[in-house]
Order: structure tokens, then C-alpha cells, then sequence
């Protein structure tokens, strides 16, 4: 499988090349460079397999020659059994209608653990033969830090800077990545938003003399691996609910526009989705852009679903690319103006396509807490916030009563409590093997939202390419 930029002038690359360089050199995401299919036989063999044989049925297209199949099951095997939960990812119904997919039972309690522990594993074996170090910078809106932390601690030939918002994430997020004290983490804590360390990661990689001495590397989700693995779980949770007889409805409570693009994917492959409703909070870009066509960057607001307190989606760009005719050129000229102005008018051609797949809703904090309480009351079921917006998207979406609605569940409600505990009244446990957390030593530095002060923070404690690799 060759993987080919959304802005048309980097080099395509393979499997391996993708995953070490995260974003592509001419500023564009990596995607395959056709999507690869699925039968309806195949998605039937699907049934009744374990989460990882299903993670490498369903990936093997996309890791093309990288990996023997043998190896790509090995990887899946480990990756997924830090799990605590024996089908991996669960399905619970709520009602007739509704199910959550249970995706926080990996290590840091969300769900991207389930991109991040693979991608871990993936780093590690790819670097095992280059004489490489890897320098991985990420921004995160709380989740993503610490299951990249978790996945890349003490890993050989890695180093990971991550940036995070300061006072803008959970004290339980927060912890997860500030008490990881391995010598290969570095934390910091960003003065500014969410919104603001991703501009400054996106400017470190296009800053030449500054990534030029560094391998760079990327764990946020324009990282293809980190989609790619995402891909797998719908087919998992689909098949379980009769696909590929029956069409399933996923609900996703939607930030970066990762998670649900790992949706669309599947859907490309074959997997019949009979929607995919982008629920957002109050930061509505993406429910504008899907509604509207005006994907225009607002000021982001902070809400009780940080991990959504997003007002640039970057992996959007991936679904614009193919309502591009994915003419990377012409895309690329459109993202420029973007850049620009900050602002885009989506052509309603372009929206009407994505409607045959996509719907979206805004849901605001009322909204969310009726939808954390219903399912407390009425099914006994204790929902994060984000999980809260999915749920309370999916009884807003206008569906066919005989279409099952996953909601993706994304986090554990321990992570954070307050507000469930707000919603319900109930105060959420951390699980017994993180019960500790707030007793663990922290470390992490704290720099003003500047990029010469985060570059000269990371140069100083990086190991840079060396003459002679
Ligand atoms: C990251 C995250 C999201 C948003 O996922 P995207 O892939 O960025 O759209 C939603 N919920 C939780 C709990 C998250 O950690």
C-alpha cells in the first residue's frame, strides 16, 4: 500500500515511512493511495473472531508488505492485552435502540489507547532496524498525552515531547502524563489553548532549520497508524450488531475528526454504516462545516468535553481531499486560503455528498447533562461527558427505529468525575490499577505559548540526526 499526501507534492511513502513521519512534508496528511475493500463474505469471516485476529483481518490492506501477517497479529496480540477487559472493546445496550462501544479499558481510560498502544509497538519495531532516533512532538487536549506517554515510556530510540494546555485539562489527565517519570518523557504545560500548542507542533514540522535537525515524528491523530487502528473497532462493533445483513448507525463525539474519519474509512471499505452523526459541544466547527459548509475557526470555548474544545479539525482536511476528487493540488490551494483567513466556504456539492454519510449536532451542556442523567436513571450507566455528547447526538439523529446506534463511548467516566458527579450525583471510581495517581510524583515544565521557547526547550533535550545516518 503506497500512502500519498492530501496536498499533492510530498513523496508518497509506504506503510513504514507513513507511520515514522506523521504529517507530510508539503503540510498534507498521509492517506492510502486508493482504499482498499472489503467483501461481504470477508466482513462475515469477521464474526466471532477475537479483537485482535479482527485487528489484523481488517489492517493487513493498509500494512501492505511493512509486516508479515504473522507479525502483524503478534503486535495486535500484545498491543490489545494490555486491556482490562477480555473482548477488548464491549458493546452494552442501553435500550432497543442504543448501544455504547466501551473503548476507555486500555491503560490511560480513553479511547485512544487503542491507536496509541499499537502505534507504540509499531515505532518500536520499525526503528529496531534503522539507525534512527525519533523525536515524537504532540499537542494534546488531555487524552492523547497520556496514552502516547503511556504507549512510548521507556521505549528505545524515542523521545516524546508533549504540550498540553495549562489549567485546561482534567487534574486526572493531567496526572496520567505529568507522574510518567521516564527519561524519554518531557511535559509541557502550554500557556495558552488546545488550539494554540497544535499551531505551534504543525509550525515546528514546517520550520525547517528547526526540523531539519531532528527526526520528528507525530503520535496526534494525523498520524495514519493511529486512524488506522480507529478503523477497526467499527468493524468489530458492527459486525456483532449483523453486519454486513444489517447497517449500523455510530455516533462520535467528535474533536480532531479522527475517530469519526476512522468511521468514514470503514465505510469506504465496505462496512455498511447507515450514518455517522458528528456530535460536537459548544466548539461547532464541524457541525457548521457538515451543516452549512462554513468551516470557520471561532474562538474556543472551554466546556466540561476538553478533549472537544477544538476549533481547527485537522484530520477534516482527509475527508475534504476525497470531496476534492482528492486533487491535492487544488486542496492545497484551499487549505492555503484557509491558513489565511481562518475561514471556508464548503461548496454545496461538496456538503451533499458528505450528507449521504454524515449528520452532525451541536449539543450543549443541558443537553449533555439530560443525556449523562437518562442514562444513569434509566440504565444504570455512567457516562464521561464526551460519551454524553455522543449519546445525547444519537437521540437527536432522525433514524429508522430498526437501525441499531452505537455510541462510542471515548473516555471512562473516572476520568472525569466532577462533572459526572455534577450529572448524576454518583462520584465515579478510578479503576483499582490507577487508584494511586494522585499520590505519584509529577513532573512537567511549564513555557509561554511562544515557538522559539518550545523549539530551544525541545532542542536542548533532543537527540539530533547525526552526520553520518
Ligand atoms: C480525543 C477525544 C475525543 C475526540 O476524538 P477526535 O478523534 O479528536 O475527534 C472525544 N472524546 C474523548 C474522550 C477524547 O479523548
Amino acid at each position: 500500500m503506497r500512502y500519498i499526501s492530501t496536498r499533492g507534492s510530498a513523496p508518497a511513502l509506504d506503510f513504514e515511512g507513513a507511520t515514522l513521519a506523521g504529517l507530510a512534508s508539503d503540510g498534507g496528511l498521509y492517506v492510502p493511495a486508493a482504499w482498499p475493500s472489503l467483501s461481504s463474505d470477508e466482513i462475515a469471516g469477521l464474526a466471532g473472531l477475537s479483537y485482535a485476529d479482527t485487528a489484523a483481518a481488517v489492517m493487513a490492506p493498509f500494512v501492505g508488505e511493512a509486516l508479515t501477517p504473522e507479525d502483524l497479529r503478534e503486535l495486535c496480540v500484545a498491543a490489545y492485552g494490555r486491556f482490562d477487559h477480555a473482548a477488548v472493546t464491549p458493546l452494552v445496550q442501553l435500550d432497543p435502540s442504543n448501544w455504547l462501544l466501551e473503548l476507555f479499558h486500555g491503560p490511560t481510560l480513553a479511547f485512544k489507547d487503542v491507536a496509541l498502544q499499537l502505534l507504540g509497538l509499531l515505532f518500536e519495531r520499525f526503528l529496531s532496524t534503522r539507525d534512527t532516533h525519533l523525536t515524537v512532538v504532540g499537542a494534546t487536549s488531555g487524552d492523547t498525552g497520556s496514552a502516547a506517554i503511556d504507549a512510548l515510556a521507556g521505549r528505545a530510540k524515542v523521545d516524546i515531547f508533549m504540550l498540553h494546555p495549562a489549567g485546561r485539562v482534567s487534574e486526572v489527565q493531567r496526572r496520567q502524563m505529568t507522574t510518567v517519570l521516564s527519561p524519554n518523557v518531557h511535559n509541557i504545560a502550554i500557556e495558552g489553548s488546545f488550539d494554540d500548542a497544535q499551531a505551534m507542533v504543525k509550525a515546528m514540522f514546517a520550520h525547517q532549520s528547526f526540523s531539519g535537525r531532528f527526526q520528528l515524528s507525530a503520535v496526534n491523530s494525523i498520524n495514519w497508524a493511529r486512524l488506522m487502528a480507529q478503523v477497526v473497532y467499527y468493524f468489530y462493533a458492527a459486525v456483532r450488531l449483523g453486519a454486513p445483513g444489517r447497517p449500523v448507525a455510530f455516533s462520535v463525539p467528535t474533536g480532531n475528526f479522527g475517530d469519526v474519519f476512522a468511521g468514514y474509512v470503514a465505510a469506504r471499505m465496505g462496512l455498511p454504516v447507515a450514518r455517522l452523526i458528528v456530535a460536537t459541544n459548544v466548539n461547532d466547527i464541524l457541525h457548521r462545516a457538515l451543516s452549512a459548509g462554513d468551516y470557520s475557526v471561532g474562538t474556543v470555548t472551554p466546556t466540561a468535553a476538553p478533549s472537544m474544545d477544538i476549533q481547527v479539525s485537522s484530520n477534516f482536511e482527509r475527508l475534504l481531499f476525497d470531496l476534492h476528487g482528492r486533487d491535492g493540488l487544488a486542496l492545497a490551494a484551499t487549505m492555503r486560503g484557509f491558513e489565511e483567513t481562518k475561514r471556508l466556504a464548503i461548496p454545496q456539492a461538496m456538503i451533499g455528498q458528505a450528507s449521504e454519510l454524515f449528520t452532525s449536532a451541536r449539543i450543549d451542556p443541558d443537553s449533555m447533562a439530560l443525556a449523562m442523567r437518562g442514562a444513569w436513571e434509566n440504565s444504570g450507566q455512567l457516562l464521561d461527558p464526551h460519551t454524553a455528547i455522543g449519546l445525547a447526538a444519537a437521540h437527536a439523529a432522525d433514524l429508522p427505529a430498526d437501525v441499531p446506534i452505537v455510541t462510542l463511548a471515548t473516555a471512562h467516566p473516572a476520568k472525569f468525575p466532577d462533572a459526572v458527579e455534577r450529572g448524576t450525583g454518583q462520584r465515579p471510581q478510578l479503576p483499582a490499577r490507577i487508584g494511586d495517581l494522585f499520590d505519584r510524583e509529577e513532573r512537567y515544565e511549564t513555557l509561554p505559548a511562544e515557538l522559539e521557547a518550545v523549539e530551544a526547550y525541545i532542542a536542548e533535550r533532543a537527540v539530533p540526526i547525526t552526520a553520518d545516518a
